[in-house]
């Protein structure tokens, strides 16, 4: 018998919050200054219920760099001053 292996797709996609389960519809895209270079993205998934949390928590240190949808989580980063209407 064949085992196939999950392949890690959208469906994998889980919110990063403790204890959320719920498919994540953002990526909370930061970089935490003192530890990573600065084109350097880590990515945190969010639900939509964690959105505004995760991304609090991140603001207050002053590593969030920008919230996209899920999908566009590896695109490269925003071009600066792109209005966004949200
Ligand atoms: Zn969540």
């Amino acid at each position: 018998m064949t085992a196939i292996p999950p392949e890690p797709g959208a469906d994998e996609l889980q919110c990063s919050a403790k204890d959320c389960r719920a498919d994540a519809v953002w990526a909370l895209r930061w970089n935490n200054p003192k530890i990573h270079t600065p084109e350097r993205r880590k990515v945190w998934l969010a639900c939509g219920g964690h959105r505004a949390s995760l991304s609090a928590f991140l603001d207050r240190r002053g590593f969030l760099r920008d919230v996209v949808p899920v999908a566009d989580r590896d695109l490269p980063a925003a071009s600066q001053g792109a209005s966004d209407p949200a």
